[in-house]
């Protein structure tokens, strides 16, 4: 536990972790083990007692029991993810972060709810709420990213609401949806849907959902947190630890944890999570300013080049700096955009974002490539967009 009065970025290098239960080392040790030796039958017997429901009392040395339920390795990164989160009280680590979005969404919902989410949203969540929920009687209704009437009509038309899941800032345009408005719109419903926001883009370091009110945030770890595209994870933070209980319990059901490898990695990265994502806004509102203007460039989609008010608005409120992820809309269309990818020397033509190299892609011939004209044109995707997320 940390001292009050230490600063989030030095209580993340100590969370969790006792280095005389990994003799003596000043980092953690990898435990690669299923299974967990019991200390007696009785601490056997009392540690399913804890995994089936009963609370364990302050301060209970709780023995482990098997590696899908919980492991050193992802308690240490889970610590130092509520001292990194603003408002969170608890978090939980997953194999992928479609694995967090997918348990947190099986937790959450039942047969009859409706879900309401943003477009445009990441491919696989958008699948899994309008697809895969669909099959079991789980009704989604998708709504423009940034604009509160439209949600506050949805939720009027939802009697069942269950949850609303917002991607902010969403990719590859960056439209802001306002986090606040959307809690408050959610409180004013009888059924008082939970507010969940995918804050892989600019989370945790420079957009603070739980701080605004939201219940849950979710996070693909593959990205900034992880961020040298050598890992695959993904995480859910909550205000509520006893929902995030619940969603550790599916996670065990499912088998969706952080494997400890994979959860060691994670945990070394995130202290210089806000060293990198600092560095990397730099750098992108350095090379969005040097291109402002240029001729070969029909539009700039970063957050410090918005001319919307509304979004000018939303950004102020909620998020403290541009981000290290943009956007540009090229003259010429298709054969311009993949021109530029030709032309690119030193950075990678490849699809994710967040890690220490730069990588850009083209979304309308390969991430966005399944959807149809229309939702292209919506969600801001034209022939010539590529998307450029910057590296250290
Ligand atoms: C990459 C991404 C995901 C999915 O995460 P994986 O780790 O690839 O499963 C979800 N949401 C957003 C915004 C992403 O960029």
């Amino acid at each position: 536990m940390a001292a009050p009065h230490q600063h989030r970025s030095t209580a993340v290098l100590r969370a969790g972790f006792d280095p005389q239960l990994s003799v003596g080392s000043a980092r953690p040790a990898v435990f690669k083990t299923s299974t967990y030796v019991f200390s007696s039958p009785e601490a056997a017997e009392r540690a399913f007692a804890i995994a089936h429901g009963a609370p364990p009392e302050p301060g209970e040395d709780v023995n482990l029991i098997y590696a899908r339920l919980s492991h050193p390795n992802a308690e240490i990164v889970e610590q130092q993810l509520v001292q990194i989160g603003e408002g969170a009280a608890a978090a939980a680590v997953f194999n992928t972060g479609m694995a967090a979005i997918s348990t947190l969404l099986l937790t959450c919902c039942a047969s009859g709810d409706t879900v309401i989410y943003t477009l445009p949203l990441y491919g696989g969540s958008e699948g899994f709420i309008a697809d895969t929920l669909a099959r079991f009687d789980i009704r989604s209704v998708g709504i423009p990213a940034g604009d509160q009437a439209a949600l506050e009509a949805a939720l009027q038309s939802s009697p069942r609401a269950r949850l609303v899941f917002i991607e902010t800032p969403a990719n590859p345009t960056l439209v802001m949806t306002d986090i606040a408005g959307a809690v408050r719109a959610a409180a004013a419903h009888p059924n008082r849907p939970l507010v969940v926001i995918d804050d892989t883009l600019l989370g945790p370091v420079y957009q603070h959902p739980l701080a605004l009110g939201a219940h849950l945030a979710v996070y693909s770890a593959t990205k900034y947190m992880g961020g040298h595209s050598d890992l695959l994870a993904g995480v859910v933070m909550g205000r509520d630890p006893d929902l995030v209980t619940r969603i550790r319990e599916q996670r065990t059901l499912l088998g969706t944890i952080l494997q400890p490898d994979e959860a060691w990695l994670l945990g070394e990265r995130i202290p210089t999570m806000q060293l990198r994502m600092r560095q990397q806004s730099k750098n992108a509102a350095k090379i969005v300013e040097h291109l402002r203007g240029h001729r070969a460039i029909a539009r700039i989609h970063y957050p410090s080049a918005f001319t919307d008010p509304e979004q000018i608005r939303i950004r102020d409120a909620q998020t403290q700096y541009p981000g290290g992820l943009f956007s540009l809309d090229l003259v010429g269309g298709k054969p311009a955009a993949f021109t530029f990818l030709r032309s690119l020397r030193v950075v990678y033509h490849a699809v994710s974002l967040g890690s220490v190299e730069t990588l850009v892609t083209h979304p309308a011939s390969t991430t966005h490539s399944g959807l149809p004209p229309e939702a292209l044109a919506r969600a801001g995707v034209t022939p010539g967009l590529v998307r450029i997320s910057v590296g250290v």
